[in-house]
């Protein structure tokens, strides 16, 4: 069964100012499609792997595999981390957690901005939920999948290739990721939060 691209849950301006058409628009419909390209093209390698016997392509389709998937995974829950007219601080359980796991909102927004800010070349910044440690956790994976943590659900993800963000900020990464803080959708984190704990 191919993977689809899902549908935008907004306009693609209904980020604007903080994330400008443009860029929505690249990221989504070339950038995050190409993702799902790659896992469709990578899945169907596979299963030609299996039909004809010859697994020397395999090793290589492995790295593939991670990557592209990955990516479609994190931009489809970017576009979910989002939200217009959205922004401030998480209520109820997620907030509650929140000032668990970190002391308090400022101290989580503070670690989460140092962590995405600091990713070295492309990658991302994660909140995640743990299951096994039943706490939350911050990650900063480069490209997709490298220092990806097994086990953690994503529940906020915010991307820090150039490609979000070089058309209307440049190289001022600090400065979009402090835009990311307006649009954060933390309705749909708790939502995430929720189903993950159970
Ligand atoms: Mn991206």
């Amino acid at each position: 069964m191919a993977q689809q691209l899902p549908a935008l849950p907004y306009a693609y301006n209904a980020l604007e100012p903080h994330i400008d058409e443009q860029t929505v628009r690249l990221h989504h419909d070339i950038h995050h499609n190409g993702y799902v390209v790659g896992l469709n093209t990578t899945l169907d390698k596979l299963a030609k792997a299996r039909e004809t016997g010859d697994h020397s392509a395999v090793p290589g389709l492995m790295k593939d595999l991670a990557f592209h998937s990955s990516g479609h995974v994190l931009h489809t829950l970017y576009w979910e981390s989002m939200a217009p007219n959205a922004g401030g601080e998480p209520t109820g359980a997620l907030a509650d957690q929140i000032v668990k796991d970190f002391g308090s909102f400022a101290a989580f927004k503070a670690q989460f901005t140092a962590a995405t800010v600091g990713v070295k070349g492309s990658g991302w910044g994660v909140l995640a939920w743990s299951r096994d440690y039943q706490s939350l956790q911050i990650v900063a994976p480069e490209q997709h999948q490298n220092l990806a943590d097994w086990g953690s659900t994503p529940l906020l993800v915010c991307d820090v290739w150039e490609h979000a963000y070089y058309l209307k900020y440049q190289n001022k990464r600090a400065a979009y990721v402090e835009s990311f803080w307006s649009l954060a959708n933390w309705a749909g984190a708790a939502a995430r939060f929720g189903a993950a704990k159970g």
